[in-house]
């Protein structure tokens, strides 16, 4: 009797490890992305900054509105472009928000643009697109996420090879090369005398160069947190990194993006991936002692950023 207890135990131990594998590998394979509904946490803020775009000239011709991690609303020349959407958690079955995101998809008003770096799920969050504007032009890396993009209802879909420049009303689009672990383009949105430089997710390397010399663009949104699979190479800028890109673009002002998730997963986040903790504040006290005459600001969800001409 003993001997068949235990024996169920042992058995019924191995059955609920093989049960928490196949949900873990279920979790990372992605199958539950984006399935919690994020609540904003800054809809009311959110509606007033919309409302200063629309009376304040000077700020619809350049800002910066943060909505959360690599998520950022800009307008610029009276254009309204939305970078790398995500709004849903968990991406990658494993990521979660640990700030934002600031408004939920459907409160984000009209669009011109949605501007996505590479079809990574922290983002290109589809079932959040499906909820936006679809009248805006879908600004794409490659032509999967372009096919994704019509799936959800979008009909101005275009892919951008690096260089490639796209108008969107008076504003103009410019991708620019990137390094990831997967295929990924930057974008330069120009106009009203205003241009800002969106990395995504890219590592330092050499192409920030030509991209500083090309559009010395008065203002960039660059990654900071340092991203890397835990023995693999680095995926994202560290703080570090991109004190060094914002050196060699010239720009005034800087924003650190891409630093406000944790991994929700704890097999993700002991084991497989790893990154900066506290890296806004790493980056903009790095910037400060390291490029005086650069502004480097951590924006707050909702939080409405003037961009310099
Ligand atoms: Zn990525
Ligand atoms: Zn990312």
């Amino acid at each position: 009797m003993r001997r068949l207890i235990t024996r169920r135990r042992v058995l019924g131990a191995l059955a609920s490890l093989a049960g928490l594998s196949l949900l873990e590998y279920e979790s990372l394979s992605g199958k539950w992305d984006h399935a919690r509904i994020r609540p904003a946490t800054a809809a009311e803020a959110w509606a007033k900054a919309m409302a200063r775009l629309v009376a304040e000239p000077a700020l619809a011709a350049g800002a910066m509105v943060h909505v959360g991690h690599s998520t950022h609303l800009l307008s610029i020349a009276g254009v309204r472009l939305l970078t790398d959407p995500w709004f849903d958690d968990p991406a990658f079955g494993a990521m979660a928000h640990a700030v934002g995101p600031a408004v939920r998809p459907e409160g984000l008003g009209p669009l011109g643009a949605i501007l996505v770096t590479h079809d990574h799920a922290d983002h290109a969050d589809m079932p959040a697109m499906d909820r936006m504007d679809k009248r805006a032009a879908a600004i794409v890396a490659t032509a999967g996420l372009a096919a994704k993009a019509k799936a959800r209802g979008f009909t101005d879909v275009r892919v951008l090879a690096p260089w490639e420049s796209t108008d969107v009303g008076a504003a103009k689009v410019t991708a620019v090369p990137a390094e990831h672990d997967v295929y990924e383009i930057g974008f330069v949105v120009e106009g009203a005398g205003r241009s800002v430089y969106f990395a995504g997710d890219s590592r330092l390397f050499p192409g920030i160069a030509a991209i500083g010399e090309r559009f010395r663009p008065t203002a960039a949104i660059l990654p900071v947190d340092g991203t890397r699979l835990r023995g693999g190479p680095l995926q994202v800028m560290r703080p570090e990194d991109a004190v060094e890109a914002a050196r060699t673009l010239g720009s005034k002002l800087v924003f650190p993006s891409h630093a406000e998730s944790y991994f929700s997963d704890p097999l993700a986040g002991h084991v497989i991936a790893t990154h900066v903790a506290g890296a806004n504040a790493a980056f903009a006290a790095l910037a400060r002692e390291r490029l005086p005459g650069v502004q480097a600001k951590v924006p707050a969800p909702a939080e409405v950023c003037p961009l310099p001409v």
